[in-house]
């Protein structure tokens, strides 16, 4: 009966909790004293916590993403880690299962991590820089907001609308980003203007 809960415990990893000399007398040799007495590194101990948001729904629940390196010059970062953050008032420190294999959506490979364009008439899309895309996306808008806006009904009444470009937000976002994105884009008179939250 004595052997076997520690058998239990040397495999829950309790082992190493435990002193050398307690192990031994319990009848255990040699390798189960040494690892008994050898204190396995945290894992997360030369890490750098990074505090983000899940980006999956509207709860918006925070994260502390681990990564390796110190952010010096020539370290390379990699992300290890992945948990809910205590501090953060919507969750916690609680995940969902979404939320919990965050690590596997950061390493996929087939995650977007660059903008993408495909034009008229293409079959594929080619990569192209963060700078052209939002050159790209303001001339449009621009374009698209002076050709079509509404400044008064057909009552004279000021309207200020404008109905022909719509604006899809994020709804995985804290209230700040929230507050002002809903700002800037009511302020251009988008009417069609959602997140993913309802979708
Ligand atoms: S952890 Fe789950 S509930 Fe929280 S934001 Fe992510 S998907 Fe939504």
């Amino acid at each position: 009966m004595l052997k076997e809960l520690s058998r239990r415990q040397f495999l829950a990893g309790g082992g190493a909790g435990l002193a050398g000399s307690a192990i031994a007398a319990l009848g255990f040799g040699g390798p189960e004293e040494a690892l008994a007495q050898a204190v396995r590194p945290f894992k997360l101990a030369q890490t750098t916590e990074t505090r983000n948001t899940c980006p999956y729904c509207s709860v918006a629940c925070g994260v502390i993403m681990y990564s390796l390196g110190d952010k010096s010059k020539n370290a390379h970062p990699a992300i290890i880690h992945i948990e809910g953050d205590p501090d953060h008032p919507t969750n916690r420190g609680t995940l969902c299962p979404k939320g919990s294999a965050l690590l596997d959506f950061v390493h996929s490979e087939t995650r977007t991590k660059f903008p993408q364009y495909r034009g008229p008439g293409q079959r594929e899309f080619k990569q192209i820089g963060w700078g052209e895309a939002l050159d790209r996306i303001a001339r449009l808008m621009k374009d698209d907001r002076d050709k079509n806006f509404v400044a008064t009904n057909q009552d004279g009444v000021t309207v200020n609308r404008w109905l022909t470009t719509g604006f899809l937000a994020a709804s995985a976002t804290t209230n700040e980003t929230a507050f002002l994105t809903y700002k800037v884009v009511r302020s251009t008179g988008i009417l069609a203007f959602d997140n993913q939250a309802r979708v």
